[in-house]
């Protein structure tokens, strides 16, 4: 038996021998840990204490060693060590913009691999998250749907990029003042709204009051348009709203986003004008690449007012020149293109500022992420193709999220 300095026993019940392997707790929503921490011995009337000890420590100071957790008992903290780890994933590599972009490759524990990219802005700084190995949608223009190896992230393995990103940063010091990481989007790999439910468990973690303490305006999600969990996304986690939408013709956005077929603009739009909590002071943001020759006519800025206004969206447009990529046929649109078709929208009463790309020295920048791993070579690609006709789509282990992706875009 072992004494805390209150003079509670810690009575190791035999459910609590200590495991061969430890469990990791670190990503651990609030139920997990607390459960993690009964089955380990604690007595029940102490869990709830424990449990937010341990909290404050792993999202509040971001420790990864028991024996730093100070105000707990030491024989407690030794009873922890024998149960449970706090462990990162690896970071495989991390590579430094020549502008303060910083793009952290981490390799979680099956060897599947994920970006994630830190981007300073004067009192700003966003970390740009990816919510999936790979994505299924093909998107003709992004780098990403190029990759063919995907699985859902894990709540954990989403919550641990921003403990990687945090830890590099030196940020755990001061954990709410002057912090550098004050915003977070999902915009890094994969498509958020196809792993709806690990996306929401880690925006929980990570906007609880009594750890990260990252607050919900400070969060935005985007998506290629997946209809049906837009509406979910606003009244279950309230983060703002970003949309890819990069065309305004359906024959445009089909060509270039497999997912119209299935969710056309129109469905897109109406799910956009029903989105909890968008009002003026929150406005959506749609996403919008220039592609030289494709979706970048005054035409098409017109076309884009137009519908802005028809469905009545409160919303602003990001227009992202488009960033290259080894094998792609696209090329960005020329700058004054960019502009007039910028001032077209302005001119038709809403905001449409260019976006300054950053980090492209190290391929950091929006739709040029791919992990090292999945740059095959063409034959390789070709093998893979082959047997994915023949197969199904390969290593795919993800629930049934995933398949409905698959089926839904008729990309098996
Ligand atoms: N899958 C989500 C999240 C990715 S966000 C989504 O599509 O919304 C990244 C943003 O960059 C998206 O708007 C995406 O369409 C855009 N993008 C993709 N490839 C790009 C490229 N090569 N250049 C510029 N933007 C790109
Ligand atoms: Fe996937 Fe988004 Fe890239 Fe499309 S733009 S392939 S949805 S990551």
């Amino acid at each position: 038996m072992q004494i805390t300095p209150k003079g509670e026993p810690v009575v190791i019940s035999p459910r609590a021998a200590a495991p061969d392997d430890k469990v990791n707790i670190l990503g651990l929503d609030r139920t997990e840990l607390k459960d993690a921490i009964a089955a380990s011995g604690i007595p029940d009337r102490q869990v709830k204490m424990r449990t937010a000890q341990v909290w404050h420590w792993l999202y509040h100071r971001g420790v990864s060693d028991f024996t730093a957790m100070t105000n707990v008992a030491k024989d407690l903290r030794a009873h922890l060590d024998a149960h449970f780890i706090i462990r990162r994933p690896e970071v495989a590599d991390a590579q430094y913009s020549e502008d303060g972009t910083r793009k952290y490759l981490i390799r979680f524990d099956d060897g599947n691999e994920a970006e994630t990219v830190f981007i300073p802005d004067g009192d700003r700084g966003t970390l740009c998250v990816s919510s999936q190995v790979g994505c299924t949608l093909n998107c003709t223009f992004c780098h990403t749907g190029t990759m063919r190896l995907v699985r859902n992230l894990t709540a954990a393995e989403i919550v641990a990029q921003l403990m990687v990103a945090r830890d590099d940063l030196g940020e755990w010091e001061t954990p709410t003042e002057g912090r550098k990481i004050t915003n977070i989007v999902l915009m890094g790999m994969g498509e958020p709204l196809y792993n709806f439910d690990g996306v929401k468990k880690a925006l929980e973690i990570i906007m609880d009051e009594a750890g990260i303490q990252l607050s919900k305006r400070r969060i935005t999600l985007s998506t290629s348009g997946v209809v049906p969990h837009m509406e979910r996304c606003g009244a279950e986690i309230g983060v703002n709203l970003a949309v890819s939408l990069h065309a305004v013709r359906d024959d445009v956005r089909s060509r270039i986003m497999p997912i119209n077929k299935k969710y056309p603009l129109d469905a897109v739009l109406k799910a956009c004008a029903d989105y909890p909590g968008a009002h003026n002071a929150r406005r959506i943001t749609f996403e919008y690449t220039m592609l030289d020759g494709v979706n970048d006519s005054d035409d098409d800025a017109r076309e884009l007012v137009r519908l802005i206004r028809k469905y009545k969206l409160p919303a602003k447009v990001n227009l992202i020149p488009f960033n290259p990529w080894p094998g792609t046929d696209f090329t960005c649109s020329p700058w004054e293109r960019i502009q007039r078709f910028s001032d077209i929208v302005y001119e038709g009463g809403i905001s449409a500022p260019i976006r300054t790309p950053r980090g492209r020295d190290i391929m950091a920048a929006c739709g040029q992420l791919k992990s090292a791993s999945e740059k095959k070579s063409k034959a390789e690609e070709r093998r893979a193709r082959e047997a994915a006709t023949a197969d199904g789509p390969i290593g795919h282990n993800g629930g049934p999220a995933l398949s409905e992706q698959f089926s839904s875009t008729g990309l098996t």
